[in-house]
């Protein structure tokens, strides 16, 4: 019996492997590897996807992220409300422009912040709130573009795992003040490599975004360098040859997103029986792009997390390869015992931490191997 792996990429690519590698010769032929028209056009076609005005390429997630932030004029005495269950980059370019990470804890029910303890968190110094649309989940924009709008709160949406998700009509990345996303090859939409982007429909962040991801470099119009720099920038670029493949499979990626909602609704129907976990259930009002299935093992006792590590480890046994998103939450990490919170802070984030199980999930999964976790699942449970 195969192992069936947490991602498959090779499936996708074997779609699209003819298109890709004419394109990628192409490119490599032309002898233009960095900007030009395989990264214009993509941001077009991106933007249109998104809903924005601008779509604007960029290395990876954490710079968009990062230049988001700075788009911002986010900084030295400023904090930011943000998740504490989620991916380092979200918090790490906080503290990269100089201001604070205030992480709030989550609501009771699923993944998304509790709103009143985002209202309790506000203070004289809040400047902005970065939302996670996690595990391609999106978040209730509604009620927070709310309260951000009562206390002038910029909102920057996390969007590196729901490209393609939308709430009430309106896909994430276009409704807060920007939109931050990856193109890491396990994201919805995954280069071949390193890459990310920011959405926005204000022409001045649009702007000062071009400007971040190169250097502060003023380019007049026909793209003349001119090197005049006006700001302390990176560099940040998206490659050409990434471009055009993630240009190709944009056009995929609606019905890619819709194999990961039918295999969803396959494991939904598989697990249902099964007790002692609690299946991941899509908020009303919201469209999942499910970037990851993540069952929780219910807490008894704080003992879910030995049933958890427990359980990974006998599915592993069969062929089952499971994963932990996220084994340790960031106001818990190291790197933040600065910043002065310790465990029992922050109860809700820690609980689904000692919870969460991710089961195989990828356009192209095939039913077999589906019921194959299932079986396995039950298995393991029966002796536990
Ligand atoms: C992947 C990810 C990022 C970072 O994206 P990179 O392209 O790897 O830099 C940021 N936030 C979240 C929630 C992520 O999952």
């Amino acid at each position: 019996m195969n192992n069936i792996p947490p991602v498959d990429l090779t499936r996708q690519h074997e779609i699209i492997s003819q298109e890709v590698e004419s394109q990628v010769i192409e490119i490599l032929r032309s002898g233009r590897y960095i900007g030009g028209k395989a990264v214009t056009d993509f941001e077009e076609n991106f933007a249109g996807y998104i809903g924005t005005k601008y779509a604007i390429g960029c290395n990876s997630g954490t710079d968009s992220l990062y230049m988001a932030l700075r788009a911002l004029d986010v900084g030295e005495g400023d904090e930011v409300i943000t998740t504490s269950f989620t991916f380092i980059a979200t918090s790490e370019v906080i503290v990269r422009v100089g201001a604070k990470p205030v992480f709030v804890d989550l609501d009771a029910n699923g993944f998304n912040l509790d709103l009143q303890q985002i209202t309790a968190a506000i203070t004289d110094r809040t400047k902005a709130i970065i939302v996670v649309h996690l595990f391609g989940q999106p978040v209730n924009m509604s009620d927070l573009i709310a309260i951000a709008q009562k206390h002038n709160l910029y909102v920057i949406e996390d969007c590196a795992q729901a490209t393609g998700a939308q709430w009430q009509g309106k896909k994430v990345g276009s409704i807060g003040d920007v939109g931050c996303f990856s193109f890491f090859p396990t994201k919805n939409l995954g280069g071949c490599g390193d890459g990310g982007a920011v959405t926005t429909n204000n022409d001045a962040i649009a702007s000062k975004v071009k400007l971040l991801r190169e250097h502060g470099l003023v380019r007049e119009t026909g793209a003349k360098v001119t090197y005049r720099h006006d700001l302390t920038g990176l560099n940040s670029r998206l490659d050409s040859i990434q471009a055009t493949i993630l240009d190709i499979k944009l056009r995929y990626l609606d019905t890619w997103n819709e194999q990961r909602r039918v295999a969803a609704n396959n494991y939904q129907k598989l697990l249902e029986n099964i007790t002692d976990i609690t299946l991941p259930q899509e908020v009303p009002g919201g469209v999942s792009v499910w970037n990851q299935y993540t069952i929780r093992v219910q807490d008894r006792n704080q003992d879910s997390i030995i049933i958890r590590d427990l359980l990974r480890s006998k599915l592993q046994q069969e062929g089952v390869i499971s994963m932990v998103y996220y084994p340790l939450p960031l106001h818990l990490q190291p790197v933040y015992q600065d910043l002065g919170y310790r465990v029992g802070m922050l109860l809700m984030t820690e609980k689904a931490s000692r919870e969460v199980l991710s089961l195989p999930m990828f356009p192209g999964i095939t039913c077999e191997e589906q019921q194959q976790v299932a079986y396995s699942l039950k298995d393991c449970f029966m002796n536990l």
